[in-house]
């Protein structure tokens, strides 16, 4: 099993992935976990992607093939992978089939699909504590009394990265580098369209249904 999966920020991606590439025996190849261990450890690659991110500039379409390249030929990948966070735009799926092409191609795209309405209600709805760090969540954890801490009573705030303005710009570049690739994976008869607004069971068990299997 060949997969992609895509779904904007807030869709629930990470928490589908991870139980996807449990029940399918596949390694979960997230873009952004690898780029930050290599950073982290200082590889060749990680020195040369730092030095692009460094000087505010996007990791070139060939840095990033060339890591997914290195990584899909690991042995763990024979009987498949879950992409995450790859391909983003049409360039990087080009490439991608080119990869593939003697592999038979990505078995299936998934799209987790989630009204843009209920991604920022998740995505700004964080808050943590100034004096313990704990996190909550006004949606899923709310504290029994609101902008307190549970547990020690100090003041809870919203991160910069949870703000409207931030949010709603991650979910804009979002929108307008991955939209073509729906597009894009739909005239292949990859793409398989989930809906992300219902519990995390339920979106997993369509996902299933998209990939022939019986998870309800
Ligand atoms: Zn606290």
């Amino acid at each position: 099993m060949k997969i992609v999966l895509l779904g904007p920020p807030g869709a629930g991606k990470g928490t589908q992935a991870e139980v996807l590439t449990k029940k399918l025996l596949v390694p979960h190849i997230s873009t952004g976990d690898m780029f930050r261990a290599a950073i982290k450890n200082g590889t060749a690659m990680g020195i040369e992607a730092k030095s692009y991110m460094d000087r505010g500039q996007l990791v070139p379409d060939e840095v990033t093939v060339g890591i997914i390249k290195d990584r899909i030929a690991q042995s763990d990948c024979s009987g498949g992978f879950l992409l995450d966070g790859f391909p983003r735009t049409i360039a990087q799926a080009e490439a991608l089939d080119k990869l593939l092409e003697d592999k038979g191609g990505l078995d299936a795209v998934l799209n987790i699909s989630v009204p843009l309405e209920k991604l920022v209600e998740r995505l700004t709805g964080r808050r943590m504590c100034r004096k313990c760090g704990a996190i909550y969540h006004m949606l899923y954890n709310a504290p029994a009394k609101e902008g307190v801490c549970d547990a020690c009573g100090g003041e809870l705030y919203q991160r910069d990265d949870d703000k409207l303005e931030t949010v709603t710009n991650r979910l804009d570049v979002y929108e307008a580098q991955t939209a073509p690739l729906i597009g894009f994976y739909e005239q292949q008869g990859k793409l398989f369209t989930v809906n992300g607004d219902q519990p995390i069971n339920a979106v997993l068990a369509d996902l299933g249904k998209a990939l022939g299997q019986d998870w309800a």
